[in-house]
Formats: structure tokens, C-alpha cells, sequence
């Protein structure tokens, strides 16, 4: 696995769309595996594929430690409920904002064996969902940030 560089505000990269996995290859699989080592060592709880130069529709998120979750094309399928907490991002370190969300998200996305599953999450689980599938269309925490927090 490899640490990778991560891409900051500022990048034009981040308002980019990112494009759908069409095939699960060797390199997609490596791809999540170094996302995944990436995060964990900027010690966040989520990283977008678009976040370290790749425009692909990829998100990990581990919120609970040991527990990574892999989103190959995700899609919020259902949400409900609102939550105005703080939020940060691997692309902006240092900084943190508080955000409008849902309160609880569903979303739908393929695993890395090529099956399609649904995920249900809330509170944090749910800011970090709708956090990387941003990403994925170009948006950041601070287009939906309503209170920008200082030190
Ligand atoms: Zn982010």
C-alpha cells in the first residue's frame, strides 16, 4: 500500500465530477487500499477518490476505527431528519465548520467484489456519506457550511 498525496482547497481538481467505475480492476482495488491507508494516517474518517487526483466515483469512510466502509458509485437513495454539527475535511486541514445535513442517509453503492449493497447511517456516519459524495459532484462541506468555527 502507498500514502498518497492529498489534493487541498484551493485545487480546481475539487469541483470537478468525478466519472463512474465501469470495472472493478486490479488498479480500482489498489486504489481503495491506498485511499485507505491515506485517511487513516491524516487521521480522518473519510477520503474521496477526487481528493487524491483520481476523478473516480470512489468513497472510504471509517468512522468507528477498524470498521472501513468502501462506496464504489455511490447514490443517496434516502435521507431525513437535520443536524447542524461540525465538520472538517482532509482538504483543508486545520479548519472546521458547522454544517446543515441530514440527520440519517441511505445510501446505495457497489462493494469491492462487484456487489451491489444499501448502507444505512446517522449522525456522524451520515455527515461523513453526504461529506465524500459531495466529492464526488464537485461540492465541499463549505458550500453547505453555515457557520465557518475559528480557534
Ligand atoms: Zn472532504
Amino acid at each position: 500500500m502507498a500514502k498518497l498525496k492529498i489534493v487541498k482547497f484551493g485545487d480546481p481538481m475539487l469541483r470537478k465530477v468525478s466519472r463512474p467505475v465501469t470495472e472493478i480492476t486490479p488498479r480500482i482495488l489498489t486504489l481503495l487500499d491506498d485511499m485507505v491507508e491515506t485517511m487513516r494516517e491524516a487521521g480522518g474518517c473519510g477520503l474521496a477518490a477526487v481528493q487524491v487526483g483520481v476523478l473516480r466515483r470512489i468513497v472510504v469512510i471509517e468512522v468507528e476505527d477498524g470498521n472501513v466502509i468502501e462506496l464504489i458509485n455511490p447514490k443517496i437513495i434516502a435521507f431525513s431528519g437535520e443536524q447542524n454539527e461540525q465538520e472538517g475535511c482532509l482538504s483543508n486541514p486545520g479548519e472546521y465548520g458547522i454544517t446543515k445535513r441530514p440527520k440519517a442517509v441511505t445510501v446505495r453503492a457497489t462493494d469491492r467484489h462487484g456487489e451491489e449493497f444499501e448502507l444505512s447511517g446517522t449522525d456522524l456516519l451520515a455527515r461523513a456519506i453526504c461529506h465524500e459524495c459531495d466529492h464526488l459532484d464537485g461540492k465541499l462541506y463549505i458550500d453547505v457550511q453555515i457557520k465557518k468555527l475559528t480557534d
